[in-house]
């Protein structure tokens, strides 16, 4: 089965909503079923009863360039002080384009607060413990398992996540 099957087998007889989010309707979400997976903030779900988490946010910048190929790769780090943008994406790369024009991303560090996106946790002592007394209320909660960068609070690849999401369904669903 390729790629595509795997995926459309995965959300076979599923219900899929994009753009809603669960705080706008929390009671409803919260009831739709006995248990749910939340991969959101845990310390807003708890509706931060313990203090606000800590989190790194990004900020990207686009720009189309009249030219086939800026970079030769699709991803290029810059560790450099006088740089401010950590990487450049270079998007066809990733998928061989052989457009005449190129697209590239910069991404910068940003500091987060709330309405930001929380790309990465801060796991520091202090974020740790606060994240500690989320956790131990988690495990005394049926209705709610917490996944994720955000519901775990910890950063993870593609393929550690992965693992995690698959490590959940054997032991909760199988
Ligand atoms: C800029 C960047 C580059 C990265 N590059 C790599 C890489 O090169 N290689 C690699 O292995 N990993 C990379 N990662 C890490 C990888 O993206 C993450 O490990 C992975 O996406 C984590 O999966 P997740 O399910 O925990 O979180 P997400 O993929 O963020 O999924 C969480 C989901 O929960 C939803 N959600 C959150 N809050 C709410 C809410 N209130 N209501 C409704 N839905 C909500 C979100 O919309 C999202 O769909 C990168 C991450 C970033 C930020």
């Amino acid at each position: 089965m390729d790629t595509l099957g795997i995926i459309e087998k995965m959300l076979e007889e599923i219900e899929v909503k994009l753009n809603c989010d669960f705080f706008d309707n929390r009671k409803k979400y919260e009831n739709i079923a006995e248990k749910i997976i939340f991969t959101g903030q845990i310390d807003k779900y708890y509706n931060y009863k313990f203090g606000e988490l800590e989190y790194r946010s990004l900020k990207f910048e686009t720009d189309i360039l009249d030219e086939e190929n800026y970079q030769g790769n699709a991803v290029v780090n810059y560790t450099e002080y006088e740089i401010p943008y950590t990487r450049i994406i270079e998007h066809k790369h990733f998928e061989y384009g052989m457009q005449n024009k190129t697209i590239i991303t910069r991404e910068y560090p940003d500091s987060w607060n709330k309405g930001k996106e929380p790309y990465y946790p801060i796991n520091d002592d202090k974020n740790n413990s606060l994240y500690q007394k989320y956790k131990q209320l988690s495990e005394n909660d049926n209705k709610v398992l917490f996944g994720g960068r955000l519901g775990q609070y910890k950063y993870y690849n593609m393929d550690k996540i992965m693992e995690e999401a698959l490590e959940c369904v054997n032991k909760e669903i199988l």
